[in-house]
């Protein structure tokens, strides 16, 4: 298997081929579709990484142009009774009035043996 842009059509037609270093990916498969890869390999006939990567192709470029453009929905605010005391903080408390990161950061302050970096009644 060399072409790393191996398509499923260039398969059927078995074009030329240029030098790729091949790496060893391990993924767990269904063994209803390790079968099915085995049926296609046969049937072009190919290797089982051909196919594979042919069909990774395939779902790569389908999945890059279906993602163009797309953003992740904002994250939900925080309500303000639930969130960190520290000023500017948007995170929610997990304890003592602190988001985690703050709250981390104060044990570690005191552990050490230095001045809390969070003011006692740091609020709003
Ligand atoms: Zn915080």
């Amino acid at each position: 298997m060399r072409d790393p842009d191996l398509r499923l059509d260039e398969l059927l037609q078995r074009g030329r081929r240029k030098a790729e270093t091949l790496k060893l990916l391990n993924v767990k498969v269904p063994s209803s579709m390790l079968e099915r890869i085995d049926r296609l390999a046969t049937l072009l006939p190919a290797t089982k990484s051909e196919i594979v990567v042919a069909l990774l192709n395939e779902g790569l470029v389908t999945a890059e142009k279906q993602l163009q453009g797309w953003r992740p929905p904002p994250k939900p605010s925080i309500p303000k009774e639930r969130r960190c005391i520290v000023k500017g903080c948007e995170r929610e408390r997990v304890a003592k009035g602190l988001c985690a990161t703050h709250y981390q950061a104060q044990r570690r302050a005191v552990m050490a043996g230095k001045p809390s970096p969070i003011p006692e009644n740091g609020a709003h």
